[in-house]
């Protein structure tokens, strides 16, 4: 997103509007720092701004993946789905994605407020796959790897900043305490929050628990 500078009136009333801080007013101008900015479009569908001065520029990969990421209406060239490009694995009694025996998980990154660098995301895609987990294929982020297997991700991804995104895989059932264990290690060298989902089919009852672990430095 970028602000012309020669509609703007510096009145600051789409700061509040952005949900990872990016827009910021030094002395008579409002701009929005590039960098920070994670291509959501909240600002400019909020209709806040009266001189319609927010406008959005082409994105150009591997910048897309912030649209793609963040922004609800932005649709995945991989599996057709708006948000962020997946059903989740909490959807599982529809779509079927494992089976009795195994356990699905799902780790959340970012947050509004917070939003996740790609490079941290690579950091725990990395850590679990120590485990030979496989990663979801109708996931985006999945597609972002340079290689599955070891939850390496392609190198011009990893400075991407974005609102949130979420790594999906199965493991058998036999190594959640394992993998468990890697997530709580993992959880300390990353710089943003994520919610941990863990998916369990059992018999005729589908069960889901969430938990939260947050480290902010
Ligand atoms: S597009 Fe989103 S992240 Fe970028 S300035 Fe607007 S609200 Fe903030
Ligand atoms: S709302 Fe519009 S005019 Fe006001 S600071 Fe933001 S971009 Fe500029």
């Amino acid at each position: 997103m970028q602000i012309n500078q020669e509609l703007c009136v510096a009145c600051g009333m789409c700061i509040s509007r952005c949900p990872v801080a990016a827009i910021k007013k030094e002395d008579t101008l409002v701009h929005i720092d590039l960098d920070e900015c994670v291509e959501c479009g909240v600002c400019k569908r909020s209709r806040v701004c009266p001189k319609s001065a927010l406008e959005q520029q082409e994105l150009t990969y591997p910048r897309t993946i912030r649209s793609l990421m963040s922004d609800v209406l932005t649709v995945a060239v991989e599996s057709q789905i708006s948000g962020r490009g997946t059903e989740e694995m909490k959807t599982n009694e529809v779509t079927g994605r494992f089976k009795d025996g195994w356990v699905g998980i799902a780790i959340e990154m970012g947050r509004p407020g917070v939003a996740t660098r790609m490079y941290d995301v690579e950091k725990v895609a990395m850590a679990v796959a120590k485990e030979n987990v496989e990663f979801e294929k109708q996931n985006p982020v999945t597609s972002m790897m340079s290689n599955p297997q070891t939850g390496m991700f392609k190198e011009e991804l990893l400075n991407e900043r974005v609102l949130s995104a979420i790594l999906e895989f199965v493991i058998p059932i036999e190594k959640t305490d394992v993998m468990l264990r890697l997530i709580q290690d993992v959880a300390k060298e990353i710089h943003t929050v994520f919610s941990l989902d863990i998916m369990l089919v059992t018999g005729f009852c589908f069960s889901n628990s969430t938990f939260s672990f947050r480290f902010l430095r």
